[in-house]
């Protein structure tokens, strides 16, 4: 197999669309409601087809697998799966790095669990520190309690490093920045801002609900003062500060602001097995039908790095365009729901 021209480091594995929470930027509840059409549990890739997947892509270089939803942890025996994953090698014999998002509600009883089945990291969304604020933005009844004890015990499992992901919407939960950046403050934990995007899903977004990186870094500076930390790699998401007076660190994902695509590694596969290429693709590639023992996995292999090869790396910029011009989302996107972020 030809190396490729652009790599491909990252793979973002969804296994499976549901949630438990219904978060407004991601699933308002206006469009996800009772009858929505989540894929049925058949559609969903089996652990053993994940695995196959899984080995193909590191075979063509990628080195970390972050598993995602929906709500991952809401799918059964997950650990499964990742002590499966855990065991990969890099074609340069390095273990692969296997880490997941989750919104934390059945961390705390899992942690552990996961921890022991190898996984390396995880990142927990959190969207607000007061009670009412955090129910308000899930609209699932749940408190945030159970979210910080799942925080809490992911730290004392060395799941590590342990990231914290918070989406800003503009007056929804931008009362929160200080209070979630102070609680984390000297705790291990690095919290990451994210610029609220028009990802599929967001029916909701409108320019005016987005929070700049640069105004909530200002605010945060006005509390404790920030110095830049040099970015380590090309491709890294975030961009991070540390506290002067030694707090730890804080990052920002300016995805809308500062829209970048030259240097991503990352591929994504929905829990039906469709590979997209980029967070705003509409098409994606069905990868299911070369899952089975009957297809060679080199020949599933040429596919992805076809399709790679192939993609196109202007999304960030093109919707900078869109935003210029109309400051409302105008064209359909894959929902971040199915392919996790
Ligand atoms: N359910 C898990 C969770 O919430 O962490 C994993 C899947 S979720 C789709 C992955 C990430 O996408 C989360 O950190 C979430 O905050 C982020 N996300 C979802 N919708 C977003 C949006 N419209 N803009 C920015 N980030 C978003
Ligand atoms: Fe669920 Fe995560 Fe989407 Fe929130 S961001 S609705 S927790 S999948
Ligand atoms: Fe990568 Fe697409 Fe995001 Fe650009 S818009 S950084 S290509 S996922």
């Amino acid at each position: 197999m030809d190396t490729l021209q652009r790599p491909l480091k990252d793979l973002r594995l969804s296994v499976i669309d549901k949630c438990n929470f219904r978060c407004p930027y991601c699933m308002p509840k206006e469009v996800f409601g009772k009858d929505y059409p989540f894929l049925p549990h058949a559609r969903l890739m089996s652990f053993d087809e994940m695995q196959k997947l899984a080995r193909a892509f590191v075979a063509l270089g990628v080195e970390k697998i972050r598993i995602t939803g929906g709500e991952p942890l809401v799918r059964k025996n997950l650990e499964q799966l990742i002590e499966s994953l855990a065991r990969l090698k890099t074609p340069s014999g390095r273990d692969v790095s296997v880490s997941m998002t989750t919104n934390g509600v059945l961390l705390a009883a899992r942690a552990q669990g996961l921890k022991d089945a190898g996984l390396e990291r995880v990142t927990v969304s959190l969207d607000g520190l007061d009670d009412r604020v955090f129910r308000q933005m899930n609209d699932a009844g749940i408190g945030v309690k159970g979210v910080l004890d799942g925080i809490e015990a992911a730290c004392k499992a060395g799941l590590a490093p342990v990231k914290v992901n918070t989406v800003v919407q503009k007056g929804l939960n931008d009362s929160q920045i200080l209070p979630i950046a102070d609680y984390f403050r000297h705790s291990g934990v690095t919290v990451r801002f994210i610029e609220y995007m028009d990802v599929g899903g967001a029916a909701n977004w409108s320019s005016t609900s987005v929070l700049h990186s640069e105004q909530v870094r200002a605010l945060i500076n006005r509390r404790h003062a920030l110095l830049p930390v040099p970015p380590q790699h090309a491709s890294d998401t975030a961009r991070y500060f540390r506290y002067a007076d030694g707090g730890g660190e804080v990052g920002f994902i300016s995805s809308v602001s500062q829209p970048f695509c030259g240097d991503c590694t990352r591929a994504r596969i929905s829990a039906d097995g469709q590979l997209y290429t980029c967070l705003f693709a509409s098409r994606s590639l069905d990868l299911r039908p070369m899952l089975g023992e009957h297809v060679a996995p080199e020949v599933l292999m040429a596919r992805i790095a076809n399709a790679w090869q192939r993609r196109d790396d202007q999304y960030s910029e093109l919707r900078g365009e869109q935003y210029r011009n109309h400051g409302r989302k105008q064209y359909p996107t894959v929902r971040m729901s199915l392919v996790g972020g």
